[in-house]
C-alpha cells in the first residue's frame, strides 16, 4: 500500500516582513502592539542606544519591557521563551501604578522595589528581566519603538 504524505502549508502563521514560519530555536521576535504583529530581531534595525532599565524605577524600567518570544538558540528555553512575555507585560501593566505609587509613598529602594514583583512574577522571569539589556527597533509598520 503507498501511501502519499503532502505537505500542506494551510494555517501555518507567516510573520514579519520577510513571510517566513517563525522558527522559536532559532529566532528572536518582537510584538508591535500597534500592529499586534510579530517581527524577528534579525529583520528589524536598531534604533541606536540601549534601553536602559537601571536609570529608573522599577516600574518604568518595566513598563519598557519589549515583548518578546523565541529563544534564539538558548539552549535552556524558559517558558517566556515559548510563549512570550506578554503575559508578564499585561500583569506589570496592571500593576505598575500602584506599586509606583507605594514606591514614592513608602520610599522603597530598587531591591525592595523587586521584591514586590517576585511575589506576582515568577522568580526566574525576574531573575531574567534583572539582567536584561534590551536594545530598541521601530516598528516597519507604525514606526513606534519595539
Ligand atoms: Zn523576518
Ligand atoms: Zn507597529
Amino acid at each position: 500500500m503507498l501511501i502519499v504524505i503532502t505537505h500542506n502549508e494551510q494555517g501555518i502563521n507567516r510573520h514579519c516582513r520577510c513571510h517566513r514560519v517563525y522558527n522559536p530555536s532559532t529566532s528572536i521576535q518582537r510584538f508591535c502592539r500597534g500592529c499586534r504583529k510579530w517581527f524577528d530581531e534579525g529583520c528589524l534595525t536598531p534604533e541606536g542606544g540601549e534601553n536602559l532599565l537601571a536609570r529608573q524605577t522599577v516600574q518604568e524600567a518595566l513598563l519598557k519591557m519589549p515583548i518578546i518570544r523565541g529563544q534564539g538558540g538558548a539552549t535552556r528555553p524558559q517558558e517566556w521563551n515559548i510563549v512570550g512575555t506578554g503575559i508578564y507585560a499585561s500583569i506589570i501593566r496592571d500593576k505598575a501604578q500602584d506599586f509606583e505609587d507605594i514606591t514614592v509613598k513608602e520610599q522603597f529602594s530598587m531591591e525592595e522595589q523587586w521584591e514586590r514583583w517576585i511575589d506576582i512574577l515568577k522568580p526566574e522571569f525576574v531573575i531574567f528581566i534583572r539582567k536584561a539589556r534590551f536594545i530598541d527597533y521601530k516598528c516597519p509598520g507604525c514606526l513606534s519603538t519595539i
